[in-house]
């Protein structure tokens, strides 16, 4: 029996939802498009494997092959950020952060994290995300002016809550983070420093981006954003921490490793220790930068923190008239996919916002160039002016439809 036959629910689902990847242009900052044989490892019959425990010390017979490939995984991915230890078993970004924050601090401590408005994670210290129920969160949000970090304003929060880890790394901030800065401030509130560096790590591992590593006493990522590997975790740091690292990641919060995923992050690595990995998080960028100019000319959409240094920035939508949900519906009735953005001090819901984030990791993989990109920001913008006019609506979404198809998915 084949697959369609068995389940013809999921089988069609994934049909449609593959015509739906192809058919769009695709610019949520945290997606990519991994590659055939990335996702050839995530279907394999690794699946199938238990292997509890790290390479060559398992619960479990029969990992000879495992170990090889888990080996395999960590030494490319130290080898692609200079870290002496790295654990590749978490399975999200999330329990990356779990398992970072279990290795180094006690319930009740504190934590300093970016705050959400402002582009932090929920797993910072958010109140409704274990971060901000086992431990005392406090946040630091950005300067009201620039809408950029304030490392004064920083280490004067640190100072007043003393926190037991400063957490540095964002979901939804456009310019580069000092790292050094951050480390300056732990140092002298005497706080660990753990960054997360879910949404730029492609860019640090291609050399475009302050590296963390070596920098904070411990490094989180997702492998699946600019990194473009499968959905998943990772930890680095230095081999002082290894053995506390890994007992919070198994036992102390996972139980078997999804081996599957960790040999496509292995492949994801490779791909990224390439030198054409460094072209293509070039092409990110200047993408980024390339749809910022055209959004810089319209009068009605400001640019949040007026530009980017990243794959990602922020517009804000108040003067169109629009709120983040509503651009974010209109832009996915035209075949372009986003995401509603809490802006700097939001005053709208987190289901309605103020804003849209959009980022060109994906757009880039399938050979988005600056052209391309303009062109792309040119139909945003015809779109959220015009969201009343059928006519025009449906030329963007013809004119979107065309450019992704002759941007083929890999
Ligand atoms: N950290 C940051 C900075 C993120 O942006 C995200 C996800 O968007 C995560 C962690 C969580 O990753 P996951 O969705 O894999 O749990």
């Amino acid at each position: 029996m084949t697959f369609m036959q068995q389940d013809p629910l999921v089988f069609s689902g994934i049909e449609q939802e593959a015509a739906r990847q192809n058919r769009t242009i695709e610019l949520i900052a945290s997606e990519n498009f991994a590659s055939p044989a990335v996702r050839a490892a995530q279907g394999s019959v690794l699946t199938n494997k238990y292997a509890e425990g790290y390479p060559y010390k398992r619960y479990y017979g029969g990992t000879e092959y495992v170990d090889v490939i888990e080996q395999a995984a960590i030494d490319r991915l130290k080898a692609l950020f200079g870290a002496e230890y790295a654990n590749v078993q978490p399975h999200s970004g999330s329990q990356a952060n779990a398992a970072a924050y279990m290795a180094f601090l006690k319930p009740g401590d504190t934590i300093l994290g970016m705050d959400l408005d402002a582009g932090g994670h929920l797993t910072h210290g958010a109140k409704v995300s274990f971060s901000g129920k086992v431990y005392h969160s406090e946040t630091y949000g950005l300067d009201p002016e620039t809408e950029q970090l304030d490392y004064d304003a920083i280490l004067e929060k640190a100072k007043a809550v003393q926190p037991q880890m400063i957490v540095a790394g964002a979901s939804a901030y456009s310019r580069s983070i000092d790292f050094k800065k951050f480390r300056a401030i732990a140092d002298e509130v005497g706080a660990f420093l753990m960054v997360d560096m879910a949404h730029i790590a492609g860019l640090v591992a291609a050399g475009l981006h302050q590296n963390p590593v070596g920098i904070a006493d411990v490094v989180t990522s997702t492998t699946h954003k600019t990194l473009r590997g499968p959905r998943g975790g990772v930890i680095l740091s230095q081999d002082q921490y290894a053995k506390q690292i890994n007992s919070a990641i198994f036992p102390g919060s996972q139980g078997g490793p999804l081996e599957h995923v960790i040999a496509a992050k292995a492949v994801a690595f490779g791909e990224a220790l390439q030198p054409s990995f460094k072209d293509y998080a070039e092409q990110i960028i200047a993408n980024a930068k390339a749809m910022v100019s055209v959004f810089n000319e319209a009068p009605t959409i400001r640019v949040v923190a007026g530009g980017t240094d990243n794959h990602l920035f922020n517009l804000d939508l108040t003067k169109t008239g629009l709120t983040g949900k509503e651009a974010q519906e209109l832009l996915d009735s035209v075949s372009i996919t986003t995401n509603k953005e809490a802006l700097p001090n939001e005053q709208r819901s987190p289901f309605v916002t103020s804003g849209i984030r959009i980022g060109t990791p994906a757009i880039t993989t399938r050979g988005f160039d600056e052209a391309a990109s303009r062109q792309v920001a040119r139909l945003i913008v015809g779109a959220l002016e015009n969201p009343k006019d059928e006519q025009i609506l449906k030329r963007i979404k013809r004119d979107a439809e065309k450019l992704a198809m002759i941007h083929p998915m890999p």
